[in-house]
């Protein structure tokens, strides 16, 4: 694999100042590199990803010899050996250039960060882990050496992708394995995947189904069983190609098994930001927003005539909104990324919930500032907000933290302790 050369790029500002925001090393690195590869060969290819519905692979390709489809992998397994945070910036740089890029990116980083740093910080017995960590080496060694994309399907339609009820998609123990039935909705990287990283329960012989016993498994795409159907036409993040995925009588081996039993719900309980993780994305989108509405009233934007609008108030006020915004967001959402780690206080799992909802409710709101304050040729499709206002709609529907789940647990927890209830 050829090593691809960013070196002619002129990195955009960051988003983060690594002085500034005492950004690690190797987050200064990560979030420099993403800068150049999301101007350099991410931002030309959006609009036509966006207007054809197709996924991103050749984005995929030069995050591969970029090294960033390991981003997550320990270094010790030959990965970038990012943490949570530093994923998460990095992150957020990528979403300035391409939503479905940085978003479809989410669901395979997933599949590393958890089974990397997220289960390093959980418990598990001595045999398991040393199992884990072999099969872990596998999956890993699958994307650093052929680029493998992993997705991570785990909406039903249902309450189960809420964390209300089991996963009705179910995993049966036969010799050898596990067979695998069911069906997830909105299946990013549908056909584009190699493994689908499938969430489900285990069926067990008189019992009933548990959210403790929920399973993660990579299925490949490639076994007998699986199936992509339905069509992909939807308002925003089109480039992510979320078709439906079914899995009819699937049979994957022992080690297809992405963690132990347990050790998912154990995670979801005792790391919940493993759920923002969706968010970095439409950071991006919120500052890609923002730095285009300046350029534009600027008269700066390339391939336009230097028309400057910036001398009416109005547009300085709709500016002045939109900064406000944008850095009321970032404050928290660094702040919530910062205090993420295992067995968080209350208070920092109410501000992480606050981060999500903001982050993702902002970004829509700036994106429709941006369109108001810029003017009506802002919204023609060869420009890149109308693209990232409907991109920005679509960050408050993801399950499990979507923005009304949010709110709801807020108010919930701000109102009662845990086992306190009202006497009638
Ligand atoms: C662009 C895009 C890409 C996506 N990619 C993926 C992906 O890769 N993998 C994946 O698994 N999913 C993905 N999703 C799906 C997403 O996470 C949600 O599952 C999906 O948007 C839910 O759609 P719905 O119509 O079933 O929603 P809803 O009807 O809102 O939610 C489904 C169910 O969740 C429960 N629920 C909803 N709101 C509440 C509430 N306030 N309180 C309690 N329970 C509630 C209810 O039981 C409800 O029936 C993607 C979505 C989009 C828009």
């Amino acid at each position: 694999m050829e090593a691809l050369d960013l070196s002619g790029v002129e990195p955009d500002a960051p988003l983060f100042d690594p002085a500034a925001f005492r950004l690690t090393d190797q987050e200064a690195e990560l979030t420099d590199l993403a800068r150049r590869i999301g101007k350099g060969r991410f931002a030309d290819r959006a609009a036509g990803i966006d207007r054809d519905a197709r996924f991103p692979t050749e984005n995929y390709r030069d995050m591969h010899a970029a090294g960033l489809l390991g981003i997550c992998v320990p270094e010790a397994e030959g990965g970038r050996g990012a943490g949570f945070r530093a994923y998460m910036l990095t992150a957020a740089e990528i979403g300035r250039y391409c939503g479905a890029t940085a978003l479809t990116w989410n669901m395979h980083v997933c599949s590393c960060l958890w089974t990397g740093p997220l289960s390093d910080d959980l418990e598990m017995g001595t045999e398991d882990r040393a199992v884990h960590r072999q099969r872990r080496s596998v999956h890993y060694r699958r994307i650093l050496d052929d680029g493998a994309i992993y997705a991570q399907p785990f909406s039903e339609g249902g309450a189960a992708a809420a964390g209300v009820v089991p996963f009705a998609t179910n995993a049966a123990r036969v010799d050898g394995g596990w067979r695998i039935n069911g069906k997830k909705i909105f299946a990013s990287l549908s056909g584009h995947a190699d493994f689908y990283g499938v969430l489900c329960g285990e069926v067990r012989e008189g019992e009933r189904p548990s959210r403790r016993d929920t399973m993660y498994i990579a299925v490949p795409a490639t076994a007998d069983g699986v199936r992509v159907v339905g069509d992909w036409d939807p308002l925003g993040m089109r480039g992510t190609v979320s078709r439906t995925l079914l899995l009819e009588d699937v049979f994957v081996p022992d080690d297809a098994q992405l963690m132990p039993r347990g050790v998912y719900y154990q995670a979801a309980s005792r790391w919940p930001h493993m759920f923002m993780t969706l968010s970095p994305t439409y950071m991006g989108i919120a500052q890609a927003a923002y730095d285009f509405t300046v350029a534009y009233l600027r008269g700066e934007v390339p391939g336009l005539p230097p028309v400057k609008r910036r001398m009416y108030p109005t547009k300085q006020l709709g500016v002045a909104q939109m900064r406000l915004m944008l850095e009321q967001t970032k404050a928290l959402w660094f702040q919530a990324i910062t205090e993420a780690g295992p067995d968080p206080s209350k208070e920092q799992v109410l501000r992480a919930y606050m981060a999500q909802y903001t982050v993702m409710e902002n970004a829509n709101e700036i994106c429709q500032l941006a369109i108001r304050t810029c003017g009506g040729q802002s919204m023609l499709k060869s420009l890149p907000l109308e693209r990232l206002y409907r991109d920005s709609r679509c960050g408050s529907l993801m399950l499990p933290w979507t923005a009304e789940i949010c709110l709801d647990r807020v108010g919930r927890e701000a109102l009662y302790e845990p086992g306190e209830k009202d006497d009638d």
